[in-house]
């Protein structure tokens, strides 16, 4: 046997193309465009087959909080791996990683959550959110309250069940979602449907459409409302300040759980472990999973509040669901060195206190380009609104494909951002520096300067 040649970015694409169905892609449109083959990458920068340098502004998808190459993780999973690769929870055993991720993870969230049950991803996170709670009310006498309320344009993830509770219409068209006993509300996008309102009296009255739609149901029927701190895949909506405030209200003057999805607000992005600090919600249930681990090993879990913990674990005999990786050893073995890696180099306050409004200031410069509508962010997350029109924030046409045209631009500049239809988002690595964000900044105006000359603005 003669050592095989290298594979060549052309033979990647082809044996891709052959044989590798890819999550939420268009096989006929890659297959003309060709994909790109990323190899290695190494802090806040990833690589492609032709050894070219792309900065990460979206931290994989939404995930790697520490970046690339950090070797307490690689080892933290190989001497677990080596000690016990996989053992379950089931059938009255445990294990060390999984008792002390969730003892950990009870010491940094907020105080009402002791206790935490393990999934392997977000979605499936979001589908034990939705047992839990039908559980929660029968043991509680009221199994009657059943429908879980969701917005429009969330995102909860890909399965059956976290797909009903997101809001995509896209997704719904697929495979006649919703399930039933899940309902809808309009989401807290100002930009999009702000609708000459100021931001507080739009975030009140989008908060309002929640007690309209309990009124609409009766709250005997109403389980629960769930609902992102800040949309992610929706296109990073941040909401106006009034609204969370008033969505809390709401909940508690009709008895409805409240769930804060933090599979991508979790971990530090906004500069506190959870996103509900930062946004005034005190929720009963919190779905996590992406930057738990730093995306080193797929994770999931709901930090589970004491009301619900109370009744699930001492009231209710068998709680008849579980993932055979709930849990997974090697998982949250990474989880473990993950968080104190966060926590012991100060990460999430040096988001807070320097990075954060470090980008929050540059990111807002972008506004002045003459295709942005608006630039907005949070933590170390952003979005800016491709118009056609700066006055009155008209889109370029649907088929003139702005959005896609920048990210394109952002590739060939070494740089990663996602596009939302005309929504620019980005969501870095948290450790970040000032000089990373110069360099996001910069090459997002230099792509946005060259998707305005090829549009015709
Ligand atoms: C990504 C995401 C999910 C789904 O997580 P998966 O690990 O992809 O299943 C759920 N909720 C939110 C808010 C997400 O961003």
């Amino acid at each position: 046997m003669h050592a095989s040649q290298p594979k060549t970015t052309g033979d990647w694409q082809s044996s891709d193309h052959s044989h590798y169905l890819h999550p939420f892609t268009d096989h006929k449109e890659l297959g003309e465009k060709g994909t790109r083959i990323i190899t290695r990458a190494d802090g806040v920068y990833i690589q492609d087959s032709d050894g070219k340098q792309i900065l990460d502004g979206m931290a994989g998808l939404w995930c790697v909080s520490l970046g690339y190459g950090r070797q307490e993780l690689v080892d933290a999973a190989t001497r677990q791996m080596q000690e016990l690769p996989y053992y379950n929870s089931f059938f009255q055993c445990t294990h060390p990683p999984a008792i002390e991720l969730s003892e950990l993870l009870g010491q940094i969230s907020p105080p009402q959550f002791k206790h935490t049950f393990f999934t392997g991803s977000g979605s499936e996170a979001n589908d034990t959110i939705i047992r839990l709670v039908r559980r929660y009310w029968d043991l509680c006498g009221k199994p009657a309250k059943q429908t879980i309320i969701s917005r429009n344009n969330a995102y909860h993830g890909s399965t059956i069940a976290a797909a009903s509770l997101g809001g995509m219409s896209d997704m719904h068209k697929q495979g006649g979602l919703p399930i039933p006993g899940i309902v809808h509300i309009e989401q807290p996008y100002y930009f999009g449907l702000g609708d000459g309102l100021s931001p507080d009296e739009f975030g009140r009255q989008q908060a309002q459409l929640l007690a309209a739609k309990i009124a609409e149901l009766g709250a005997d029927q109403v389980a629960a409302f769930i609902g992102e701190p800040v949309q992610g895949a929706g296109g990073v909506i941040i909401p106006p300040d009034t609204y969370w405030p008033e969505i809390q209200r709401i909940c508690r003057q009709h008895d409805i759980l409240l769930i804060a999805d933090e599979v991508i607000t979790g971990f530090g992005r906004l500069g506190e472990w959870f996103g509900s600090t930062v946004l005034g919600i005190e929720p009963d249930l919190i779905p996590f999973a992406k930057g738990v681990t730093s995306g080193y090993l797929p994770l999931g879990g709901v930090l589970v509040g004491d009301r619900v913990a109370q009744v699930i674990s001492e009231e209710g005999g068998e709680f008849a669901h579980g993932f055979t990786y709930s849990g997974h050893p090697a998982a949250c073995a990474v989880a473990l060195a993950n968080i104190r890696i966060l926590r012991d180099e100060g990460i999430i306050e040096r988001v807070k206190n320097e990075t954060a409004p470090y980008f929050h200031e540059r990111w807002a410069s972008l506004a002045e380009h003459p295709i942005c509508g608006e630039a907005r962010s949070i933590g170390l997350m952003g979005a800016i609104e491709i118009v056609s029109d700066k006055t009155t924030n008209a889109r370029f046409p649907k088929k003139a494909g702005a959005g896609g045209r920048c990210r394109d631009f952002c590739f060939d500049n070494g740089l990663v951002m996602r596009a939302v239809g005309d929504s620019m988002i980005v969501s870095p690595p948290l450790i970040f520096s000032k000089q990373h964000i110069d360099e996001l900044v910069d090459k997002a105006r230099l792509s946005l300067d060259q998707t305005a000359a090829s549009l015709g603005a």
